[in-house]
């Protein structure tokens, strides 16, 4: 059978050395080609090296005729939803042809240079969109390390945790309509707070917003209301993963939150990376997570390696100034799965659709240059963070740039997830 993860394979496109995107990867976005004429119809594009595959022209041009594709229009969709919604043994047998296209032993579009010029697009040339059209988002808090943080900070260090926390992975409804993709600007958002020393609240712009290094998974097969996802299949159900930042005024959290929960201080923006990275890509990278004590209910059980090695960073860039890396982690520190938390989401019978959005919550690792938010990486404020201008942090200021950047490596095969960028503004 073939094998796209192969280490071995190579395309005849040229991939960079340490380009996040080789043709083991293959991830899915939507795109519009830039030229001086004007600019393309959004559609279904395809990271290959330092170019876009164009999987309308693709299709057009008859290289997919043989993958039995339902609708061949699919490619020619603003979002990746109705093509992710033709399943799993569609979207996977278009990224094996698409592998077996690439790869440097296939002549039969390597030599036809009149197409080759049509499929292929610098991405230089392209304007990444949003992936796809979010339904839902749902936040988890899936990080004992983040938890246990906050909780100390914010509570009790010897009772960090709440008790429901290792039995359950806790999480909230976020707001869909304000999730944008990589490069928009960030808007800092205006609420109420209570300085500790007021006895009333104000009004005003957050002085303490901050990032969330998160990742997503896309969700890519629907249930109809009343079911539940057998946590055992809950990966069926899910296409790709993606990176994430989870904006948040911790000021306005920290006054607006009890007893509900998460509102303003959250729903005014997040950004998601515009690569959709394929579980079928990830696999040769999964690994195990830690280990649940005490042992969860059976309906949150799984079995093998649930976690993905996926190295994780955040950098800041003040404006006009130096990027400095505040944070590495890594997503195999999750304590809570994907497959657990959309068991979990769905055990009550709540349905979920194609291109629904489930966040990690803040990945942080167990060492302190891990934390991924700066609450906890100058701990509250306590602990500022030198900048490479000599400036320093507790919070973001405006004109600051946020970069995530992540990816699995192993055998000589990166497979990366490029970057989620967002300007305070
Ligand atoms: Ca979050």
């Amino acid at each position: 059978m073939y094998n796209p993860n192969d280490p071995a394979l190579r395309s005849w496109v040229d991939v960079p050395p340490g380009s996040d995107f080789p043709v083991q990867n293959l991830p899915f976005g939507i795109f519009q080609h830039r030229t001086s004429a004007g600019q393309s119809t959004p559609r279904v594009g395809v990271a290959i090296g330092s170019y876009v595959l164009d999987l309308r022209v693709l299709g057009e041009l008859g290289y997919l005729d043989d993958v039995k594709i339902p609708d061949p229009t699919v490619f020619d969709r603003p979002f990746l939803n109705d093509f992710i919604a033709l399943g799993k043994p569609v979207t996977r047998a278009v990224r094996e042809r698409i592998s077996d296209l690439l790869r440097s032993d296939n002549p039969r579009l390597r030599d036809h240079y009149d197409h080759r010029g049509r499929v292929l697009i610098y991405q230089t040339e392209a304007r990444l969109l949003m992936p796809v059209r979010v339904g839902d988002y749902t936040d988890f808090y899936s990080s004992i390390e983040h938890a246990t943080n906050v909780g100390t900070m914010f509570r009790d260090p010897a009772n960090a945790l709440l008790p429901n926390w290792r039995h359950l992975p806790v999480g909230y409804h976020g707001r869909a309509s304000s999730i944008v993709v990589s490069g928009t600007d960030i808007r800092r958002p205006n609420g109420q707070t209570k300085p500790p020393d007021a006895a009333v609240p104000v009004f005003g712009p957050s002085g303490q917003l901050d990032f969330e290094l998160e990742m997503a998974f896309v969700v890519g097969k629907a249930t109809e209301l009343g079911r539940s996802i057998p946590v055992s299949k809950a990966e069926e159900h899910i296409f790709g993963l993606l990176l994430f930042n989870d904006w948040s005024a911790r000021d306005i959290q920290a006054w607006e939150y009890v007893p509900l929960g998460p509102f303003l201080g959250k729903n005014f923006a997040s950004s998601v990376s515009p690569w959709v990275v394929t579980l079928e890509a990830l696999a040769p990278f999964r690994t195990a997570g830690p280990a649940q004590e005490p042992p969860v209910l059976p309906y949150l059980q799984t079995e093998g390696d649930q976690n993905y090695d996926i190295q994780l960073e955040v950098a800041i860039q003040p404006d006009g100034g130096a990027e400095k890396r505040v944070c590495r982690s890594n997503a195999r520190y999750l304590y809570w799965n994907a497959s657990q938390q959309l068991a979990h989401h769905t055990v009550n019978g709540c349905n979920v659709n194609v291109g629904d959005l489930c966040a990690s919550g803040t990945i942080s690792g167990p060492t302190p240059d891990a934390y991924g938010s700066l609450l906890e990486l100058a701990w509250k404020g306590t602990q500022p963070i030198p900048m490479a201008n000599g400036s320093v942090r507790t919070f973001l200021l405006d004109g600051d740039t946020v970069t995530m950047r992540g990816y699995a490596e192993k055998a000589g095969v990166r497979i990366g997830f490029g970057e989620v960028r967002g300007k305070i503004v």
